[in-house]
């Protein structure tokens, strides 16, 4: 459970709601004038182009009285107008999962289809979060929920973080592929104020006879942890302004029924409800956890539909004539095994499984030395595979220190030098884990430190991999003093080590796993959070991008690298090196070879192969966990 979700689940489940009818209040609305009104070009036509299976205006057949959901008072007929919307949310393995409600893209397509097929011409609205995390992500960089979004003919969408964990190229690639929009209207790129990453901002369409006006809006807080994307080309605008601006221009427009899309919080989603009485309807995602309610004192309904093509809310909506509030009612859809699946979605599920298998002899990357993840190295002492995965997740992460607990490193051999394909990647971090950023006194470092090393020399996991930091252990002493005093440097890049202060507070990286206090880390349940699970970098898709980023330096084009892992910073450098032309002239201007040059700037992380140029990795161990009886022994030597 994310740190999120325990903000929100307990209190918001008993919220829940199967079945509610709800009449607006019809206190006039007050237009407010917008205090976030700058004239940019990109807002006054930037509705994006409608589905292209967008029907024309239709009446609505209204459902059999046996799906209605129960509880339900709509009167049909008459002269009102009616509309039906199915949202979801934080979708990430499109095939079933072992435990009920075992979910699946395929189960959550015949459940659309169901109410397509009954004539209700539903409006499928997503609230973002798709591209990422998931085993298959790892290896497709997201590819798969292309056609799967497609297929579910969803009509709007709402950008979420994860959406950008394989960088700004991939997700606008990708978006470019999906049949319908996607919006996020507070994000604007720095250099031209267009919206952020191709993103719409607001669509109006007729669906069903009723003008629906559709906003998406996104939260400050995650867009700040990005670990894949130059957090400093976006310009973040409040939410609630851009909310308020959005609702006005749609109104303008003829939207009847105004809905923002959101990817945010829950209690950021309860505060747009509160604060902008003109949306009827706010559909989020973020959370995984479901929660319908209205919200005071506009009484407008906010939704949030689970996760994982496990839930799915159905929302009804009826325009009464001559009033204008809408009548509205929320079902929560719980996809379970007992749903069919939709054959022609299983086919597409099935086939990338299928491309699962055999896209594990692709080539990501070369090292140039043997990398050690052998449970006996691991385990018990620093690995130099252990210190590139450290050191590229705490730099994604944007942490000070990084303490990786062994147990994540699977593999449990040597990597021979050269080439490493996707199944060597599945197999050294085969887990998605999420990584939460902790703020850490020097103090609960080292007693992080301490839990660490506490069981050596029993090959534990959480035996720590580190990166940011130097110490010593003493395994003769007893556990929970083994940490050699005025042993432990902070240790950045490109620095001298200095000693850890014990007052002072670090951003110290960890699994989201380890922050819950998980395998002896109590010490972490005391640290204040300032990344939570959901929001954070997840752990081998930092990898993988690392991995990608020097593919992108190996062609030499002239694309940005959007990163801002060490990489990113390191090939500023190298790039203004490479005013020279190439790096043959970079290497002679330094006279060293390039391979100890680089291997010195960047620990390993990029170095150029000694005989082809292209960049490979070369961690080594680098002496920043000492176990101080083999050093003795070393001494001796
Ligand atoms: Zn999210």
């Amino acid at each position: 459970m994310g740190a999120g979700c325990s903000r929100g689940c307990a209190s918001t489940e008993a919220a829940q709601t199967q079945a509610v009818v709800k009449v607006k209040p019809s206190a006039a609305e007050a237009e407010e004038p917008a205090p976030w009104a700058p004239a940019k070009k990109a807002d006054e036509d930037e509705t994006p182009a409608a589905p292209a299976d967008a029907p024309a205006a239709t009446l609505v057949v209204p459902r059999k009285p046996s799906e209605a959901p129960k509880g339900e008072s709509t009167v049909y007929g008459g002269s009102s107008r009616k509309l039906t919307i199915l949202h979801f949310n934080d979708v990430y393995n499109i095939e079933e999962q072992a435990r009920e409600p075992k979910g699946g893209a395929a189960r959550l397509c015949a459940k659309v289809n169901e109410f397509r097929e009954s004539g209700a011409n539903p409006l499928v609205l997503f609230s973002g979060d798709c591209y990422n995390p998931s085993l298959m992500s790892t290896i497709t960089l997201g590819k798969q929920m292309v056609p799967v979004l497609n297929k579910l003919n969803v009509n709007v969408a709402c950008i979420g973080n994860h959406d950008f964990d394989y960088g700004l190229e991939n997700l606008q690639k990708l978006n470019g592929q999906c049949n319908f929009p996607w919006l996020m209207a507070n994000v604007l790129e720095r250099d031209t104020d267009f919206p952020y990453a191709g993103a719409g901002t607001i669509w109006v369409e007729d669906w069903n006879g009723i003008k629906v006006g559709i906003v998406g809006l996104v939260e400050e807080e995650w867009l700040e942890t990005l670990g894949a994307v130059n957090v400093d080309e976006m310009v973040y605008k409040d939410f609630i302004e851009v909310g308020r601006e959005a609702a006005r221009r749609m109104k303008a427009k003829g939207a009847e029924l105004l809905i923002a899309l959101t990817h945010m919080r829950e209690p950021n989603d309860r505060k747009l409800a509160a604060e902008v009485p003109e949306f009827h309807l706010v559909l989020g995602g973020h959370d995984h956890h479901y929660v319908s309610a209205f919200i005071e004192p506009h009484n407008n309904l906010m939704v949030k539909s689970g996760t994982d093509f496990r839930d799915m809310s159905l929302i009804e909506v009826e325009l009464m004539a001559g009033n204008s509030d809408p009548k509205m009612s929320v079902e929560r859809i719980i996809i379970d095994g007992s749903v069919p699946e939709d054959p022609a979605m299983k086919e597409i599920v099935d086939e990338y499984m299928k491309l699962m298998g055999e896209k594990m002899d692709e080539e990501i990357g070369e090292s140039l030395e043997p990398l050690d993840g052998r449970f006996q190295t691991v385990r018990n002492r620093e690995s130099n595979l252990g210190n590139f995965v450290a050191d590229v997740w705490r730099k994604s992460a944007n942490a000070e220190i990084a303490i990786l607990n062994s147990g994540s490193l699977r593999s449990d051999m040597i990597h021979p030098p050269g080439v490493l394909k996707a199944k060597d990647f599945v197999s050294i971090l085969p887990m998605i884990d999420n990584t939460s950023v902790l703020e850490c006194t020097g103090a609960q470092v080292v007693a992080a430190l301490e839990n660490g090393v506490s069981q050596w020399p029993k090959l534990e996991g959480r035996f720590p991999q580190v990166s940011g930091l130097k110490f010593k252990f003493d395994p003769s002493k007893p556990p929970g003093s083994r940490i050699v005093p005025g042993s432990v440097y902070l240790w950045e890049f490109e620095s001298e080590p200095e000693p850890l202060d014990m007052d002072r507070r670090y951003r110290v990286a960890v699994k989201e796993y380890l922050a819950q206090g998980k395998d002896g880390f109590n010490v972490f349940l005391d640290c204040k959070v300032l990344v939570d699970g959901e929001s954070g970098v997840i752990l081998p898709s930092t990898i993988k991008c690392h991995f990608i980023q020097l593919r992108v330096l190996n062609k030499w084009d002239e694309k940005k690298i959007y990163t801002r892992s060490l990489t990113a910073r390191w090939l500023k450098k190298v790039k203004s090196v490479k005013s020279l032309d190439n790096l043959a002239a970079a290497e002679s201007r330094f006279q060293r070879t390039s391979t100890q040059y680089y291997q010195q700037r960047s620990h390993g992380l990029a170095v150029p192969h000694p005989d082809q140029g292209y960049y490979c990795i070369a961690p080594r161990v680098e002496g920043r966990i000492v176990n101080v009886l083999e050093e003795v022994v070393e001494d001796l030597e």
